[in-house]
């Protein structure tokens, strides 16, 4: 029985028929590779394609702020939260299937990116070792389109599967989509839910060759144990951020419990008690040295949410 007062979304989230779990006042730190961000009013797992359906609709139609996350692993959320609708992609988005005859891996969004790159190792099937180490889910690589030493996801993309607001399910192939650095042209309100990725068969020592190769270089230069959202800007045309932050002698700098990584000068980490405003204040003042000596404008790699 639902009360005459209750909004079509509270109807919707108690309604035992809808397939989700729901966190009302989630703390999003709980859901952040940075521990910190305050509470999404709504943080919801949508198990299939039916209750993800509902649910974006219902918020469309209402008004509500609503956002799709993955493992947020390149997400600063702000101190005050979220006043909208956190979604995670739950039971459904979950699995993934070989096709051996075609050398194709199906994943969906919900799954983890290592485990991808792991059953492509365990079926001899390389061109995912690049992705060795990068944390998160199929969903948040495809929009990042993340990638590293100039390979990236989204040229493995045969098809993506997406869900629209107000059209369904949408299915391109990757061609159709521009992938480009940390950023492609999925519509901001598109969510992704399921892509299916070119590998080819090659030789177990090579691909777990240049997995541990990689794995080794990240362990090397980056505070891979500490809590960061990886780089924090992307990299300028031609130079490396990283090198242009260390050389104005920024590593260790800090702002409250957000520190400037003494590893990799891209990365901030949270020593412990840094606030979304921490990590936001370090990274202006990143910005206007940068800009103050060399002119050049950073562009955050990392994704905000709930700030104004
Ligand atoms: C230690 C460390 C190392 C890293 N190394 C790398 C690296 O080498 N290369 C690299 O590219 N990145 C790297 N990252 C950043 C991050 O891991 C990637 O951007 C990752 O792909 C984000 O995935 P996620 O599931 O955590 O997405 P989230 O952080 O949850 O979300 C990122 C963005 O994607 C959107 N999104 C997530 N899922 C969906 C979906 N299903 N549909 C639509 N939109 C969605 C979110 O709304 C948000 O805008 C690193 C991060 C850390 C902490």
């Amino acid at each position: 029985m639902v009360a005459r007062h209750a909004s079509p979304l509270q109807a919707l989230l108690v309604d035992e028929r809808f397939d989700g779990d729901i966190y009302p006042n989630e703390p999003m730190a709980r859901h952040t590779t940075y521990r910190i961000g305050g509470p999404a009013r709504f943080y919801v797992r949508a198990n299939s394609l039916s209750a993800l359906t509902q649910l974006v609709d219902v918020c469309e139609q209402e008004g509500i702020d609503w956002v799709v996350v993955g493992r947020g692993s390149n997400l600063l959320v702000s101190d005050e939260g979220y006043s909208g609708v956190v979604i995670t992609l739950g039971r459904d988005f979950r699995s993934m299937r070989v096709d051996e005859e075609q050398h194709r891996i199906v994943a969906g969004a919900g799954v983890m990116l290592s485990a991808v790159v792991q059953e492509a190792f365990k079926r001899s099937f390389a061109g995912l070792e690049f992705a060795v180490g990068t944390p998160g889910t199929v969903g948040g690589a495809l929009r990042m389109n993340a990638g590293s030493r100039g390979e990236w996801i989204g040229s493995r993309v045969v098809t993506v599967t997406s869900l629209v607001p107000g059209v369904g399910l949408v299915r391109r192939r990757g061609s159709e989509i521009d992938w480009n650095y940390r950023s492609t042209s999925f519509a901001p309100n598109e969510t992704l839910l399921e892509c299916e990725l070119a590998v080819e068969p090659a030789d177990p020592f090579y691909i777990r060759g240049k997995m541990e190769a990689n794995l080794s270089t990240r362990k090397k230069n980056q505070p891979v144990n500490e809590a960061s959202c990886g780089s924090v800007f992307k990299n300028p045309d031609g130079v490396s951020v990283g090198a242009l932050i260390e050389e104005l002698g920024l590593k260790g700098l800090s702002v409250g419990g957000a520190c400037v990584s003494d590893m990799h000068a891209n990365f901030i980490v949270n020593t412990g008690q840094a606030t979304a405003r921490d990590v936001l204040d370090l990274i202006d003042l990143i910005q206007t040295k940068v800009n103050e000596v060399h002119g050049i404008q950073l562009t955050p790699e990392v994704r905000f949410l709930g700030f104004e």
